[in-house]
């Protein structure tokens, strides 16, 4: 038997091999067009970085090697032209001499690859714009570097590859650009999850556009990229990394089958609909076993996994491929980024029904030396089925998507992950490993034990309908926290539970989710209707925040960075130096250790702290910000933070409350017309100048809310003489001095008009219009029977705690 396999690299090689294994007596033919066989394609971004500093490494096998060892024919430099499938021949050119020659076979093995996509657009083509593929490709990169000596270098695309590529220019002192048409990078993970990457690319100095793409290239002494959104970046030199498409171009010719994204349609034998011809790798189209779709995953794996069915089918078995579910990892300078099965958007798309839940863990037990954090979200049916999952971390975010993927392939549900036994010894995971504790969330949510809600959701939450209860300690608040929360920390929740309103929904947040789980389940068996916030502040404040970087990234070349961390605003000499070892800690932690070791030192004071919690990479910054420090110098290496602070004294005054602002919160306890007015009055000043108002309406001052004509609403006796009793709204109100039967009043009112001062009805519009935010006690609305129905549209009714929270804030609050 003769097979001719077209292709040698990774699905092709991997074919030839185990065919001989099965078959001595096969005659095996390998057709690579190429300088080069079996080279690992996936190494390329690393020579080119210098991390695989001997190009030697990346030739795994030689031509020489598989006839030696193998036995196997395998011919450089042949391409093959054409296929006659009715003589079953190829048609093959050697490149070197030029000639063409005829070779029949009786098996062939499509595994030709995807190459990459260049877009039709201008200056594609110029020198210094290059795309990656082969050895040769990373050659010309790495001769350009050499000789060029780039400063600057746009990437095109934030796909796996693309992203290796920026990390690996960085790291040979290029400094990037990356360009990405979507909304985030690393299409395989969700936006949330996605959004940590960013963050950590603008820490790592990488400049990053998103919803952009590139027009055109033009040259004069440098390249000018222009984008679809007008920008331009000068740059040295560009690589295209937008994505592969299948090489079907040969079979095409052939009439060979196509299906999904133009790649080969295959039965489960890795048959063509030619029962002689199979295909595999990067050209075909297979089963998606999750969702049961037919997709192209351009992926090693799955092309050496197909390679030996392939193989084993020729040599007489009955092989087939079960299919893919796209696992993939890849190394994001310190993280790594890592998913399995669908995500949210596909789910989405096939209109899949699902949850989630999103977690941050610790890779192993937090007192052993070094944990570090990861995110991990799982998404899954609503009867547990498991769909999918991605993890962004340092440290064992592998595993753990490979125990995910194992779960998968096996078709275990979410209840599994909760009882499955994994290796626990301090230094390599926990008791309760990361991969129980997501089994645990979401065993809670389909039992109904925990209601979650997406960050997406926060934003546009219903403050009517729901109270926001931040359940972290005070210190941890300057790290930033949602407007308008209540503070109140787990540990206090039992005591001060009776703060919270009542008439409302509890949204719960802690830092990570875990305290507000736990602060979940408490509020519930007070009867309380509780959500807690799926990843807590971590993931709501990674993925609300800017995501691209390109308008505020700081031009700093990555040769003179040394230069600039050290050009410090401060004499290292003149300060005490503190170390702070926060590494084992997990989110909040190192904050907190921070903030204890600032309290204890003076103004002026160094701390250098190292973290592993790669949130505090972008935490630092806004604390220090918040709490009147300063971030001095901020680096990372091998996933380990190190940033300097140094003590401030500008905003020394606020820094037990953790936060500086320019908020204004008002108590309006007075009824009175001439004080409501000088309230509004107020109010609205202070908001046309861009201060967050907050204004409490308690007793009397209740009044001045009440509709003129309310609805009908069920009261008792004494609640309704009080209600009859006072003034019913703004117009009914009367003032504090020279009321004289009502003359006073009147004429105050018509003197307004007649100077053109808006009447306190249009005031209260305007500081609504304006985002003041109008609350009423609940208290003093219990106390003087006032129910929400009888207050006008826009007003919250909240507990004191809200008031306070909103006071602390602040940086004053007026009484009336
Ligand atoms: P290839 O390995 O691309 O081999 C196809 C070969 O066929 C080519 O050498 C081509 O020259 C030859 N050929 C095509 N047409 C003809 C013809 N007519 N005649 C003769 N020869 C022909 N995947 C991962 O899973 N993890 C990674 O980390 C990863 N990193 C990558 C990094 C880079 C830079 C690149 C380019 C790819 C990476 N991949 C990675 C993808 C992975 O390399 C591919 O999925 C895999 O190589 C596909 O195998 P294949 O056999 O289908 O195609």
């Amino acid at each position: 038997m003769k097979t001719i396999i077209i292709g040698g690299v990774a699905g092709g090689a991997s074919t030839a091999t185990r065919l001989r294994r099965m078959d001595e007596k096969a005659e095996i033919i390998i057709l690579e067009r190429g300088d080069y066989i079996s080279f690992a394609n996936c190494g390329l971004p690393y020579h080119i970085g210098d991390v695989i500093p001997e190009r030697d490494k990346l030739l795994v096998v030689t031509p020489e090697k598989l006839r030696e060892t193998f036995n196997i024919d395998a011919r450089v430099k042949h391409e093959a032209l054409s296929i006659d499938r009715q003589k079953k021949t190829v048609k093959v050119r050697d490149i070197s001499s030029g000639n063409e020659y005829s070779e029949q076979y009786d098996k062939l093995v499509l595994s030709p690859g995807a190459s990459p996509i260049v877009p039709p657009l201008p200056g594609v083509n110029l020198p210094g714009v290059f795309t990656l593929r082969s050895i040769p490709d990373m050659d010309k990169i790495r001769d350009y570097i050499s000789e060029k000596k780039p400063q600057r270098a746009v990437v095109v695309g934030g796909g796996f590859i693309g992203l290796e590529l920026a990390e690996n220019l960085h790291h040979r002192g290029v400094e990037v650009t990356v360009i990405e048409m979507l909304d985030q990078v690393m299409a395989p993970i969700d936006y949330e999850m996605a959004a940590m990457v960013h963050q950590h690319l603008d820490f790592k100095h990488v400049r990053l556009a998103l919803g952009d793409g590139i027009s055109a290239i033009a040259q004069n002494d440098t390249l000018h990229v222009s984008l679809q959104s007008g920008k331009t970046v000068d740059t040295d030199m560009v690589i295209l990394s937008v994505g592969v498409r299948p090489e079907t171009a040969l079979a095409e010719s052939a009439g060979l089958k196509l299906g999904a994204r133009g790649a080969f349609e295959v039965n489960a034998h890795m048959q063509t609909d030619d029962p002689d011809i199979y295909a595999i790798g990067d050209a075909v189209a297979v089963n998606n076993i999750i969702s049961g779709t037919v997709v192209n995953l351009p992926l090693a794996g799955p092309a050496s996994k197909q390679a030996r069915v392939v193989a084993d089918h020729i040599a007489g078995k009955d092989a087939s491929f079960s299919g893919v579910q796209g696992t993939s990892i890849v190394k994001v300078f310190d993280l790594t980024v890592a998913s399995t099965g669908l995500n949210a958007k596909t789910l989405d798309s096939l209109n899949m029904p699902y949850q989630c839940a999103i977690i941050h863990a610790s890779n192993h037990a937090g007192y052993y030396p070094a944990a570090s954090p990861m995110a991990f979200k799982l998404l899954f049916s609503p009867d547990g089925k498991i769909y999918g999952a991605q993890v962004v971390g340092l440290e064992g975010a592998d595993k753990r998507i490979d125990v995910i993927a194992t779960a998968i392939k096996a078709n275990m549900t979410v209840f599994d992950l909760e009882d499955l036994e994994l290796g626990y010894a301090p230094p390599f995971g926990s008791a309760r490993d990361p991969i129980n504790i997501i089994g645990f969330v979401a065993g809670n949510m389909l039992r109904g034990d925990l209601k979650t809600l997406d960050w997406r959701d926060v934003d546009s939450l219903d403050r009517n309908e729901y109270a926001v209860l931040d359940v972290r300690d005070p210190e941890e608040l300057a790290i930033g926290s949602i407007e308008g929360a209540i503070n109140i920390p787990l540990g206090q929740l039992r005591e001060r539970a009776k703060e919270l309103p009542r008439s409302k929904k509890i949204l719960v947040y802690c830092q990570v989710g875990q305290r507000g789980y736990f602060a979940a389940r408490l509020l519930t068996q007070m009867d309380f209707d509780v959500t807690n916030l799926n990843g807590g502040y971590k993931t709501y404040s990674h993925a609300a925040c800017p995501q691209a970087n390109f308008d505020t990234f700081e031009h700093v070349s990555i040769s003179s960075r040394e230069e600039i961390t050290e050009k410090v605003p401060f004499n290292p000499e003149d300060s005490n130096q503190f170390e702070v070892d926060a590494c084992r800690l997990q989110c909040p932690g190192p904050i907190l250790k921070l903030y204890q070791k600032v309290k204890e030192i003076e103004v002026g004071d160094v701390v250098t702290i190292k973290a592993t919690d790669f949130g505090f990479s972008s935490d630092v910054g806004a604390w220090a910000d918040r709490t009147g420090n300063k971030l001095v110098s901020i680096d990372s290496e091998n996933g380990v933070i190190t940033a300097k602070i140094q003590k401030g004294a500008a905003k020394k005054a606020e820094e037990s409350k953790g936060v500086m602002t320019q908020d204004k919160t008002m108590v309006i306890f007075s009824g009175d017309l001439d004080k409501a007015l000088a309230g509004f009055i107020i109010a609205n000043g202070a908001a046309s100048m861009g201060h967050k108002v907050t204004m409490f309406f308690t007793f009397w001052g209740l009044n001045i809310l009440r509709k003129d004509n309310p609805p009908k609403v069920k009261k008792n006796l004494i609640e309704k003489m009080f209600g009859f009793m006072m003034p019913r709204g703004a117009k009914k109100l009367t003032l504090s001095k020279m009321h004289m039967a009502g003359m006073g009043t009147s004429m105050i009112k018509g003197i307004m008009k007649k100077k053109n001062v808006n009447s306190l009805e249009e005031l209260i519009q305007s500081a609504l219009d304006n985002g003041v935010t109008i609350q009423a006690c609940q208290m003093s609305m219990d106390l003087m029977g006032i129910q929400k129905e009888e207050l006008i549209d826009g007003i919250e009714t909240v507990g004191v705690a809200t008031f306070i929270h909103a006071s602390d804030e602040s940086n004053a609050t007026i009484f009336i």
